[in-house]
């Protein structure tokens, strides 16, 4: 059985403002208070797990290790079979420094050529970790098939050529609370509050 998340402050090994603004909402509610790593000025360590979980675990683990207190980080991206699994971890460092997830989808689509095979998922691995060393750790995947050109200026990252599996809009024409209510990060953090908070 995974060991519960008692109530009071939880690191959140992120320095994106929008993900912290995120958890902390959905954490609220049991009692535990969001905290970034950035505002209690921890070191974002170097990303070297060769899969989503483990460096969702290693952030999760410098984080907690760092602030004495317990620390939760995610990690994402998406996997094409046909690519042997890329972009994958590597999802953000395809679209370069600059960010430009134009030149990321285009590359997806390159690479595929004239491939049947257009499945495709996301991935969000999450991990809560104790200043321990304790760590629980959650995956939710979303399934899809990946279109040409890309459809819809919502969202972010290669979400205009992702269709979900069984829908008409990509998750990039989607209205956001659709698109959250069926994403890979919304199952991973279904099964971490199915585990670990209580209510408060
Ligand atoms: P990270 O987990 O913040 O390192 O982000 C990984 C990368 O995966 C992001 O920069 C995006 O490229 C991609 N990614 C993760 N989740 C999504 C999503 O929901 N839509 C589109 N792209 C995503």
């Amino acid at each position: 059985m995974a060991r519960r998340l008692g109530k009071g402050r939880l690191v959140i090994a992120s320095h994106n403002a929008g993900k912290l603004r995120e958890i902390a909402e959905l954490v609220a509610p049991f009692g535990v208070d969001a905290v970034s790593a950035g505002d209690l000025g921890l070191p974002e360590p170097e990303e070297t797990g060769t899969t989503f979980q483990a460096n969702a675990e290693l952030k999760a683990l410098a984080a907690a290790e760092g602030a004495g207190l317990s620390a939760l980080a995610d990690d994402s991206g998406l996997v094409v079979p046909a690519l042997d699994g890329a972009p994958g971890i590597h999802s953000a460092r395809w679209a370069g420094p600059e960010r430009d997830f134009a030149r990321a989808m285009a590359r997806v689509q390159e690479d595929l050529g004239e491939s049947e095979d257009r499945s495709a998922h996301f991935v969000c691995a999450l991990a809560l970790a104790g200043p321990d060393g304790h760590r629980e750790s959650f995956q939710g995947r979303v399934d899809g098939t990946l279109v040409w050109p890309p459809r819809g200026g919502r969202g972010f990252g290669y979400d205009p050529i992702f269709l979900p599996e069984g829908e008409s809009l990509t998750f990039g024409e989607m209205e956001p609370a659709r698109k959250h209510a069926m994403s890979h990060r919304a199952r991973a953090f279904a099964g971490l509050v199915a585990a670990c908070l209580v209510d408060s």
